[in-house]
Formats: C-alpha cells, sequence, structure tokens
C-alpha cells in the first residue's frame, strides 16, 4: 500500500556522502573527498576502545555524559551547563534547527557552505535562506545582515567555511553582531577550527561570553580523528541547552564515542603535532596546486577549494583516473581534502597531468 509521507519531504534530497575512488590498475584509491583525518586513532585512543568492547557495551551509556561534559566545561572555561553533546556535531545542528524553528521560520546560512544545513532546515519544516558567498568565496555578513527577518529564528556561520576554507574576521563577526536581533542564534560552526591559523578570525568561545546569542559547535570528527566514532558538541547558554537536550535523541552518544572523546582531549598535545602536519601539508598542496596552474582559494581547513566552474566535473573525473576522491560540486568547484605527504603528492601528480 502507498504510504502517505510529510508534506515537502518530496523536496528533502538525502545527504550525499564522499565516496573512494574506484582502484586504479596499480591498486590506489585514496579518499579524499569527506575531510576526514587520515591518520588512525591515537594508539591510547585504540586501547580504550578495545576495553570498552570487551567489558560493557551490553550497558548503555550515560545521557548527561558527566566525565566529558565537565572536561569540557573546564578545557573552554564554560560550566557543565553551557555543553550540550550529539552524535555528530551534525546532530547537534539538527537538534538547533528543531529547538528553535517553527514550520516557515528561516534559518539564513551562507551558500556555498556545508550541505547539512539546507536539508536539516527543510526535514524540520523550516525555510532555508541561503545568502552567496562573495567573489572570494567569502561570507557577505553585511548581505546575511540584510536578509534577516521576523522569522529568522537561527544563522549558520561556517568558520573556517566549507568547502572553501575561508574565515570571517572578528571585526566582520562583530559588525554583524550589532543587527542580529538578540532573539536570533548565532551559530559558528567551527568544525576545521584547529587548523585555522588567522590571526584575524574569531574565536568561538570567546565570541560568546561577549554575546549569549551565539552557540558554537564543535566536533571529534576532523583535528581528532574520531568520524567514525560520532561525537560532536555545542557550547551555548543554558537556556539554548536545557532545549537542546529536549530534542535530542535519547542515547545517541555511545559508550565508545564518549570514551574515545575524552582521552582526545587528554591528549591534545598529542594530536597537536598532527594537526600542525595537516596544516603545512595544506600550504604545500596549495603552492603545488597553484604551480600545476590551477586556482586555489587560501584555506584555512583541512580541505582546499578549486573555484574550477564549469570544468568541475572533467578536472574530478581526472582525479579519479588517478584514483583519488574528490568532492565535486559541478559548475562551482572541487574540493580536496589534505591528507597523509603521500597521498597528497599523488593530488600533486594527478593535477600536473590535468594540466599537461
Ligand atoms: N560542520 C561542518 C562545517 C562540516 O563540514 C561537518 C562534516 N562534514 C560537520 C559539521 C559535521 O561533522 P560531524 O557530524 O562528523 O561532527
Amino acid at each position: 500500500m502507498p504510504h502517505t509521507f510529510r508534506p515537502g519531504l518530496e523536496h528533502v534530497m538525502a545527504y550525499r556522502a564522499g565516496k573512494p575512488a574506484p582502484r586504479t590498475a596499480d591498486g590506489r584509491s585514496v579518499k579524499l573527498s569527506s575531510n576526514e583525518n587520515p591518520y588512525l586513532p591515537l594508539p591510547s585512543v585504540a586501547h580504550r576502545l578495545t576495553e570498552i568492547l570487551s567489558a560493557s557495551i551490553s550497558r548503555y551509556p550515560s545521557i548527561a555524559a558527566p566525565e566529558l561534559t565537565e572536561a569540557l566545561a573546564s578545557r573552554f572555561g564554560v560550566t557543565a551547563d553551557n555543553i550540550a553533546l550529539g552524535s555528530g556535531s551534525v546532530e547537534v545542528a539538527a537538534q538547533l534547527i528543531h529547538a528553535l524553528t517553527a514550520p516557515g521560520d528561516e534559518v539564513l546560512f551562507a551558500w556555498r557552505s556545508f550541505e547539512a544545513y539546507p536539508i536539516l532546515t527543510r526535514v524540520a519544516g523550516a525555510v532555508p535562506v541561503e545568502v552567496p558567498l562573495d567573489g572570494a568565496a567569502r561570507h557577505d555578513l553585511d548581505a546575511m545582515g540584510s536578509r534577516i527577518t521576523d522569522r529568522t529564528r537561527l544563522i549558520f556561520v561556517c568558520n573556517p567555511n566549507n568547502p572553501t576554507g575561508t574565515v570571517v574576521s572578528t571585526a566582520e563577526l562583530d559588525r554583524f553582531m550589532a543587527v542580529v536581533p538578540e532573539d536570533v542564534l548565532v551559530v559558528i560552526d567551527e568544525a576545521y577550527v584547529q587548523f585555522d591559523r588567522d590571526p584575524d578570525s574569531p574565536n568561538g568561545i570567546e565570541a560568546f561570553r561577549r554575546y549569549p546569542n551565539i552557540a558554537v559547535l564543535h566536533t571529534f570528527s576532523k583535528a581528532y580523528g574520531l568520524a567514525g566514532l560520532r561525537i560532536g558538541y555545542a557550547i551555548a547558554s543554558q537556556q539554548v541547552t536545557e532545549a537542546l537536550r529536549k530534542v535530542a535523541v535519547p542515547f545517541a552518544v555511545s559508550q565508545l564515542a564518549q570514551e574515545a572523546a575524552l582521552i582526545s582531549l587528554a591528549s591534545e598535545a598529542e594530536l597537536e603535532a598532527r594537526i600542525d602536519e595537516l596544516v603545512s601539508e595544506r600550504d604545500r598542496v596549495t603552492a603545488g596546486l597553484q604551480a600545476a596552474g590551477l586556482e586555489v582559494v587560501p584555506s584555512q581547513a583541512n580541505f582546499v577549494w578549486l573555484p574550477l566552474e564549469e570544468a568541475s566535473a572533467a578536472v574530478s573525473a581526472e582525479f579519479e583516473r588517478h584514483g583519488i576522491s574528490v568532492r565535486c560540486f559541478p559548475g562551482e568547484g572541487l574540493r580536496i581534502s589534505i591528507g597523509t605527504p603521500a597521498e597528497n603528492d599523488a593530488v600533486l601528480e594527478a593535477a600536473r597531468a590535468v594540466r599537461a
């Protein structure tokens, strides 16, 4: 029997995840299409996960996750009431939209940006309002400010922006906050913040301290390399985190994810070396791609953006022929994640072939 689905669901596109490239004849398949961390988990994390697997996964995890919540609160100088966890920061983004919007309310964000924003917005019955990036692939916060209406409930500022790697400045954010009404929540999505070396970039947590209507989204998926475990969190006012706990799916954050996050937080110094390497590889890849004649937008994330426009699909196919999957936005550009030095060498070799 045919089912009746909620009105509007026909306009929702399922999230499209990056795929590995088909293997080349010499066996190469490099996945650089999902901004993942190319390194295996720290040995301390892997060890703890094995312990839990053989000891306690017959039990439900703690919903409140008090140890992790406390550790995050003290790491960022906030209280436990300011932290809300989710199964990846994408789930926390969904919680924010569900908690703050009613059908017909507007969620504002730059475009192009993280593909989940319009999907999650439509799923909630809210209306996505997409404001084009400027000519340098950066957020146009002045234009975004002018699109705020009395239906705007939530604004996402993705900083650094996925997929362009660009950042806003503290001065731009301050100017923007001056025009945002106090009852509108501005979510600074800092999924890639650990890779940001721009001294003018705002620190989301400091911004939250200055503006109570700011929430910050963080994830353990990128710099911490735990994408497969699914854990992220918001730092926000107590009023917001209480609402997030109401809409959260119970037990969505597994015990494995909680424990791995806790150990990763305690191992930040060890992780820092990996992050530094990814940052210097990003700069090497940017210079190498430019030397191969490709335009690259300067990035503060663990990926780079090539605004190839109509050539995007053909260049993406060329990378795939070299066994490298990148993320193609046909007609707009390509996003290439930073991998290990050897994977990045393969990218540069493929890029030289593109232009040959
Ligand atoms: N925000 C941004 C900007 C992202 O690019 C991503 C992942 N691609 C996420 C949030 C979600 O990450 P996760 O759910 O793995 O924490």
